[in-house]
């Protein structure tokens, strides 16, 4: 929709400077096109060109895509191939950006790897005790590090993907460098306010470890903050069916610790955390879900949640378990 929107911009915008006897500009001379995958980095630059004029900033995965799943249609290949600042993740997911670039239209496009910025706070997906893996994830323990792939979800990975992206668009559109710099300023503020939140909660927390009746998406979270975890799979693992065994270890988990929480994440059906309680000797623990924000959509004709209003809805929910 929100693609629409800007292309029937784009052509307005072309319609009036013809008839009003300019050369006609395609749209890549006129306007700064930029266009990020997941929500998190689309957020983020919006922030950062917030009042920039001549802006047009496409959110790829708007139809709540999961990140895992993603396979770009032509209308989305034709949104990247012709734009100026292209901004992704670059892990596992993203093998389709490869061809999607080498064959791109414009070749004077900027492109950030976020992943590639991020280097020495990369962490590896950890295959924990408990855990249901495939025999593929077994095998490859050990081999290749499989560097995880949910790097919004720590603010402090926030704060630098922020700097890098205004530099980039600042590359782009000098023009607006100051803009740019300025509300990345402000937007960094903002993201260590938060982190202060989150430090403050956990460093008082007397539980420190969360159960995950789920995938885990959250290891640079938990990371920030020194918390523990055990979950049911590994990252965000193909992997479905929980065994016998994973589930009672889990239980046992929640036994030894006397959790009274089971997380889950955004999008699950609870399955698993119910079999866990149900599996745990008093059977009152209670679900809670932290949105992992890898299929975020506008709904109900109103915009999707920021992501600073989403990490906060996190902070509270933390807040429920660990206190
Ligand atoms: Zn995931």
């Amino acid at each position: 929709m929100l693609r629409r929107i800007i292309s029937a911009a784009a052509a307005l915008a072309l319609a009036v400077s013809i008839s009003t006897g300019c050369s006609a500009q395609s749209r890549d001379d006129s306007r700064l096109s930029i266009v990020c995958t997941v929500y998190p980095l689309y957020d983020w630059t919006s922030q950062i060109v917030s009042g920039a004029p001549d802006t047009d900033l496409t959110y790829l995965m708007d139809n709540g895509a999961d990140l895992h799943n993603y396979q770009p249609t032509a209308d989305d290949m034709m949104t990247v191939s012709d734009c100026d600042v292209f901004i992704y993740v670059g892990g596992e997911s993203d093998k389709w950006v490869d061809s999607a670039l080498k064959n791109a239209r414009n070749k004077d496009m900027k492109v950030i790897d976020l992943m590639d910025v991020l280097g020495s706070r990369l962490r590896e997906e950890e295959l924990k005790e408990g855990m249901q893996s495939t025999e593929e994830e077994e095998e490859d323990s050990g081999n290749e590090p499989e560097f995880d792939e949910h790097i919004w979800l720590s603010l402090r990975n926030a704060e630098d993907c922020t700097v890098a992206i205004a530099s980039i668009l600042s590359d782009a559109d000098s023009e607006h460098a100051e803009i740019f710099k300025n509300n990345a300023s402000a937007y960094i503020d903002e993201l260590a306010a938060l982190d202060d939140d989150y430090k403050e909660l956990t460093d008082s927390a007397e539980n420190r470890t969360l159960i995950f009746g789920d995938r885990f998406p959250f290891r640079y979270l938990v990371d920030d903050y020194g918390l523990d975890y055990y979950a049911a799979f590994k990252g965000c693992s193909s992997e479905s069916e929980a065994s016998f065994e994973t589930v009672t270890f889990l239980a046992g988990k929640c036994d030894e610790l006397g959790a009274e929480y089971v997380f889950t994440i955004d999008g699950s059906d609870c399955s698993i955390a119910d079999a866990v309680i149900a599996s745990t000797k008093s059977k009152s623990q209670k679900v809670l879900t932290l949105n992992s924000m890898q299929s975020v959509k506008a709904a109900d004709g109103k915009p999707a949640p920021s992501y600073i209003e989403l990490m906060t809805d996190n902070l509270n929910t933390l807040k429920e378990a660990l206190n």
